[in-house]
């Protein structure tokens, strides 16, 4: 099917994207990858009256270090984050969940702040941005606003984000001392959303759990975050029984529905399977960094 008719506006800086987006922000879509939005379009489960290229704007897809965080701009491309090298040394969790989204032809065109803002509960990075306690940048008619991740993500294609805002950045904070991460995705076949996805976090000082993030893809109405496991987690040591029993808390965090990727009981058990086995292997990689 061919999409509704719409204006198109392709600005060449943020401002002019905000001031067209300004004009008619509840009729307006903002256009990234367009690896969400262009189907959505053609099945014409959205019909917008102007569609809002951000792709000319520049310096909207920089990967860096700064004040204390990583800095993902918005139109970052879940290739290029695959294979940026600081992401690669520094952002295991990052690392390893970028190559696992989609196939090579979405994530060619598909960007981290698009994928935000498409709140899909199926989506990797959610999760990953939780286990890591990312910030969201947008900016807005009225200024910047900096969002946790945990209040950016709403419920099911639903976020925080206001009509007349565009997200601009990701922020993720360094981690601190030893450290390890892993995205863990169990797919029907390579290229497919996950049936289930588990991000892992982990910062430790000497043995002890400094710092936790645990993420969780496609078993609820948004990416959760696995808050109860994460509290039993940190202040403790690692082992092997205290990794077992995050599973199982995981595992009641979650929320999944039965559907052509398997039963919900077969979900949780995938949950509690992975955090276990995430946690070992990013506490591995901490002792041995
Ligand atoms: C075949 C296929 C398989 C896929 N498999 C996976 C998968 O395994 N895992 C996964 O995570 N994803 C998967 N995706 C989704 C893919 O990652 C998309 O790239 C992503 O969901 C949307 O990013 P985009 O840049 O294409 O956004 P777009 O499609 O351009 O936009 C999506 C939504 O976000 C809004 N938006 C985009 N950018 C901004 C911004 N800067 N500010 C405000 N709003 C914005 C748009 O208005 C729209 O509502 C798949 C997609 C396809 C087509």
């Amino acid at each position: 099917m061919f999409p509704s008719q719409f204006e198109y506006s392709a600005p060449d800086s943020l401002e002019e994207a905000l001031a067209t987006l300004g004009q008619r922000a509840d009729e307006s879509k903002v256009l990234a990858g367009g690896q969400s939005l262009i189907p959505l379009l053609k099945l014409r489960f959205a019909a917008p009256a102007t569609l809002i290229d951000i792709n000319r704007v520049p310096g909207l897809d920089a990967v860096e270090e700064s004040d204390g965080h990583l800095r993902i701009g918005t139109l970052a491309r879940h290739n290029q984050i695959a294979s940026d090298t600081l992401v690669g040394e520094r952002y295991p969790t990052i690392a390893t969940a970028a190559p696992q989204i989609a196939d090579p032809l979405v994530r060619n065109l598909g960007t981290l702040g698009g994928s935000l803002a498409h709140a899909d509960p199926a989506g990797d990075w959610g999760s990953v941005m939780l286990s890591l306690n990312a910030e969201v940048v947008a900016r807005g008619p009225s200024g910047e606003r900096i969002i946790p991740i945990d209040d950016f993500l709403v419920d099911i294609f639903t976020t925080s984000l206001n009509e007349d805002e565009i997200v601009t950045e990701v922020r993720v904070p360094k981690p601190e001392g030893s450290y390890g991460g892993t995205y863990l995705k169990l797919e029907r076949k390579v290229g497919d959303y996950a049936t289930v996805g588990v991000a892992v976090h982990l910062e430790l000082d000497g043995d002890t759990i400094s710092r936790v993030g645990l993420g969780l893809t496609a078993v609820g109405s948004r990416n959760l975050k696995a808050t109860s496991a994460e509290n039993a987690l940190a202040g403790n040591s690692c082992s092997d029984e205290l990794f077992a029993e995050a599973g199982r808390l995981a595992a009641e965090t979650a929320d999944p529905v039965s559907d052509e990727r398997g039963p919900a009981v077969y979900k949780r058990a995938v949950v509690e399977t992975f955090v276990k086995r995430g946690l070992a292997e990013a506490r591995d990689q901490a002792r041995a960094r």
